[in-house]
């Protein structure tokens, strides 16, 4: 190689370095680390789902998060759908589901109250297909917690650090074979949860763990103005209660999983 065939190829090896590092600088700003995804709710759609883990092993698992945003003055009219209702595209195979209801809140609220709140929510997905899906039964369990991929669908209150965020859940789900094998949800402590059918100043707690059990059985979230009526819908407000009840969309979505 001659003089000039060597300064080629030395200015060719710089561009290909160059190109190589926008490259991957691109790509890093490409991954959204969990914790910065929920900072802000103004695009809320864009930041929920989120599929943050893989983890590899005898079960080849992915996990999704589904986070619940208050809504913001002005929510965007979203992707207009051709109906209300969005299927995960993963579901439980066997069925019916356990849940361990964790009580232990900073709220004030009674066990019998959280208890029986998040089993008549779960019967209320129950009561729109013949397949029994959330077992009537569940278990209290003070040490259950949020985001441990333990097989066990663990339902708590905690901390999640944004003051937007009204609840969480996590599912876990084969990436072979597309089977859910685990729920978790957190209801943030940062709202004051209650009945607000009491006291119209507290967030909801059926009201959201109707539409947090959603996601606990395929359901993904819906953002669109034009179905701002359903348990689905991607946001919620304190007061609110018109989740508890499921629309015709909600219905339809659980019954092309499950059966009618
Ligand atoms: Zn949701």
């Amino acid at each position: 190689m001659d003089k000039k065939g060597r300064t080629l190829s030395g200015v060719l090896m710089v561009l290909l370095l160059a190109i190589l590092l926008v490259a991957s600088i691109i790509s890093a700003s490409m991954l959204i680390p969990a914790n910065d995804v929920a900072r802000e709710n103004s695009k809320a759609s864009e930041n929920s789902p989120v599929i943050t883990e893989t983890e590899s092993g005898e079960w080849e698992l992915e996990r999704v998060d589904f986070i619940h945003y208050v809504k913001p003055e002005n929510p965007g009219s979203g992707s207009k759908p051709t109906s209300c209702y969005k299927l995960m595209g993963v579901k439980w195979n066997t069925l019916p589901v356990n849940y361990i209801i964790n009580p232990n809140n900073t709220q004030g609220l009674s066990e019998s109250f959280v208890t029986s709140t998040i089993s008549t929510s779960a019967e209320t997905w129950d009561s729109a297909t013949s397949s029994e899906i959330l077992n009537d039964a569940y278990t209290v369990n003070y040490t259950a917690q949020y985001g441990i991929q333990n097989f066990q669908n663990a339902i708590d209150f905690g901390d999640y650090p944004n003051d937007g965020v009204i609840a969480v859940t996590s599912v876990w789900y084969t990436r072979v074979g597309k089977q859910i094998v685990e729920f978790d949800m957190r209801f943030n402590t940062r709202f004051d949860w209650g009945d607000a059918s009491v006291n119209s100043s507290v967030m909801d707690l059926e009201n959201i763990a109707v539409h947090e059990l959603g996601h606990g059985v395929g359901l993904a979230d819906i953002y669109s103005t034009a179905c701002g009526y359903v348990t689905m819908y991607g946001y919620s407000t304190e007061g609110e209660t018109s989740k508890r009840t499921l629309e015709q969309p909600d219905i339809t979505g659980l019954q092309r999983m499950y059966g009618a």
